[in-house]
């Protein structure tokens, strides 16, 4: 029922238009909401016009001609009883000008324009009145639809209108599922009602509402939307509870073992969420959390440990990473912990050669590998594992939608689910995370381990530059080492890594008694690695990198981060960047160089940044600056493709909505693919997926 085989009378090549604009159903159809409206309702008294609001006249036409000024046009005064105006049309035809002879009444709608002393209306549109007709206004106000070339708004509207004929005839879909929900304030205008007055709505209705997108009809429709995505959200996890994992009786072994030898003792914020990971993979249905963590809190050894569990149950567990830089840093970590405990860890990239991939897959699949660290690789066909109990993610914001969708359905073939962890340094604003991640548990590790130093940030115009050569000498020639991140934001992976070069020539050149390296994202793996080891190991001072190092990386010797082009990035990845220093107990730095002069966004950015290095604070400004849309970034955005809600301009509805999805699923389960149906329609089993 969902495309438009129950409209009549639409061509093929009306199908071609709609799908323009991204209408492929009669659902779409009924959703494509007015952009404005035309306020036919009223006749207006020539003397009562006011200029530049749209409206409509009636009156005599007198003096149509065509007249020669710079451009040839027609010009017809128009009056009636209390004045008269100018009509001007461009465009016109001669049988046009034919029809208007002095006398006719005409029906006029346009936006008049002061001129002079005189009123106008440029190209109204108009009708020539039979001689005694008497005009009956309509009772709605006229919806001017968002279109496209070759579907006119006549034919949209009228294609609409079929639309909402059809759908009163379609009881369930559009039933009311909240209205005996204790709590829902006032009367509940039913869902069709409320479509018809969004199309047409009343010539009493409270027009401003409208215009501001406030009337109570949109912005019941808006929250049926935020409605139908919180459900779909909501139902991944209902199934997903009744899928089977391995129930983990933590014999504590191996995870003892590892804690001894580990040089620090966990902060009171990561015991607490590994208590709250233990006990979900105690549970005989996975896991779904999401660890929220700032930058440096230390959510690797939290992974790891969680990995333990796994383990020390004769199970699997796999970590995956979004850049192969950060998955290698994890590979080698693991591997130096798990490997003196008698864990062996297999390695899985994209990049690598057929005869190791072979290997890998081997250890993987008779789970002589117990962890397996990588890229999205880890998640591609070919890969079986022996028996994988739990699956982590880090900077899970970093994948697209497509890599986190395949990492969902590599569990779906087998009857045995893995637990789910996914790790984020991305503070996402409380109501927004209850939305986006409504499947997923929540924890947070609070605190930063002990002996951290806030690190000092500074912004500097790079005509300075020099003065920064000389502090890196400084910061090296203590033993502490230094990055560089230069970056061309957008440009290509070419550019970006030939301004990286360049940089480090420069530097250098400068710095010849100091060692230079260089890393960006045209080196190959092996030369990559090669340079981070060097760095790690002391062998090179400074690093000049691409944004490359932007998530992840640990290496806490270095204590200074110059960042370039500051002004060019948006807060939540300085803040990253910066989040590369700071991580051991040294003083770390921060220098924020730009280019004057700066706008104004990107000095209340760079403000923000050197103001505070809380991340939950920087992400609360950044929504401030930004709004939640864009905060989210393009990737997050595009999990949900909204037809009418906006997140930015809906956030505030955003409890009320949790709350009905919950009352729904407790109470009426029954009526939430009434919901879904309406609004995801056949979307619905992909956002399930
Ligand atoms: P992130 O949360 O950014 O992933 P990491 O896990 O990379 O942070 O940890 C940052 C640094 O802090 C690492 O060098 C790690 O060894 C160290 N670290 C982690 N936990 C602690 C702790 N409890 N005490 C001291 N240092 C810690
Ligand atoms: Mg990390």
């Amino acid at each position: 029922m969902n495309d438009f085989q129950d409209l009549s009378g639409i061509t093929p090549k009306a199908i071609e238009n709609l799908a323009k604009l991204n209408i492929t159903n009669i659902f779409d159809l009924l959703f494509h909401l007015p952009l404005r409206y035309n306020d036919r309702t009223v006749i207006t008294n020539i003397s009562d016009i006011t200029c530049n609001k749209e409206l409509q006249v009636i009156g005599q036409v007198y003096n149509a001609k065509v007249v020669f000024g710079r451009r040839r046009m027609m010009t017809v005064t128009l009056i009636d009883d209390t004045g008269e105006i100018t009509l001007r049309f461009f465009h016109f035809s001669s049988s046009q000008l034919k029809g208007l002879s002095d006398g006719k009444r005409m029906l006029c709608f346009g936006e008049p324009r002061r001129s002079g002393n005189r009123i106008e209306m440029i190209h109204p549109q108009y009708r020539v009145l039979q001689e005694h007709e008497i005009v009956t206004l309509s009772d709605r106000l006229e919806p001017v639809y968002p279109t496209t070339k070759g579907l006119q708004q006549k034919r949209l509207r009228s294609l609409v209108d079929k639309a909402l004929k059809w759908a009163e005839k379609q009881k369930t879909v559009f039933e009311d599922v909240l209205q005996d929900m204790p709590g829902m304030s006032g009367e509940i205008i039913p869902m069709l009602e409320m479509l018809n007055e969004v199309h047409k709505p009343c010539a009493d209705t409270d027009k401003q509402s409208l215009f501001d997108r406030q009337h109570p009809a949109q912005k019941r429709l808006v929250f049926d939307e935020l409605l139908a995505h919180h459900l779909s959200i909501m139902k991944i996890r209902v199934r997903s509870n009744l899928r089977k994992s391995y129930q983990l009786k933590s014999n504590g072994s191996l995870t003892e073992l590892f804690m001894q030898n580990l040089p620090f003792k966990l902060t009171n914020a990561q015991s607490k969420v590994l208590e709250e990971i233990k006990k979900d993979m105690s549970a005989d249905h996975p896991m779904m959390r999401l660890v929220q963590g700032d930058v440096g809190s230390g959510k690797t050894v939290v992974a790891l440990v969680a990995c333990l569990y796994a383990v020390e149950n004769n199970y699997q567990a796999a970590v995956m990473a979004p850049t192969e830089l950060l998955a290698e840093q994890h590979f080698r970590y693991f591997s130096h912990h798990l490997l003196p405990l008698g864990v062996q860890v297999a390695w899985l990239a994209s990049g690598l050669p057929a005869r190791k991939k072979r290997e890998m897959l081997e250890l993987i699949s008779t789970g002589t590998a117990a962890v397996v660290v990588g890229t999205h690789a880890l998640f591609q066909d070919g890969v079986e594992f022996k028996n994988l109990a739990v699956s982590i993610t880090d900077e899970q914001h970093r994948f697209g939608v497509q890599q986190r969708l395949q990492l969902t359905r590599k569990g779906t073939e087998n009857t045995i689910h893995p637990h789910q962890l996914t790790m984020t340094a991305t503070p996402i604003p409380r109501t927004l995370a209850m939305s986006m991640y409504a499947h997923l548990d929540h924890s947070v590790i609070d605190e930063l381990p002990p002996g951290r130093k806030r690190i000092t940030t500074v912004a500097i115009a790079d005509s300075r530059r020099d003065n920064i050569i000389e502090r890196i000498r400084e910061v090296c020639q203590q033993g502490a080492q230094a990055y560089w991140v230069c970056s061309l934001i957008e440009e290509s992976d070419a550019l970006q890594s030939q301004a990286a070069t360049d940089t480090h020539a420069h530097l250098q050149a400068q710095l010849s008694d100091l060692r230079i390296g260089l890393l960006h994202g045209r080196l190959k793996s092996t030369e990559k690695d090669a340079v981070m080891q060097d760095f790690i190991n002391k062998k090179i001072n400074v690093l000049v990198a691409t944004t490359v190092i932007e998530v992840g990386v640990d290496v806490p010797n270095a204590s200074l981060m110059i960042i370039e082009n500051a002004e060019r990035f948006g807060l939540a990845q300085l803040h990253q960047l910066r989040g590369r220093v700071g991580r051991g107990e040294k003083q770390s730095s921060c220098v924020l160089l730009y280019k004057a002069p700066l706008g104004d966004l990107a000095k209340k950015r760079l403000e923000a940044l050197r103001d505070t290095t809380d991340g939950f604070e920087l992400a609360r400004i950044d929504l401030e600056i930004r709004g939640p849309g864009e905060v989210l970034g393009t990737k997050q955005s595009g999990d949900m493709q909204m037809r009418i809600a906006n997140l930015s301009k809906d956030l505030a509805l955003l409890p009320d909505v949790q709350k009905a999805a919950h009352w729904l699923l407790e109470n009426h389960p029954e009526r939430v693919e009434i919901v879904l149906r309406r609004w995801l329609g056949n979307a619905v089993e992909y956002a399930n997926a």
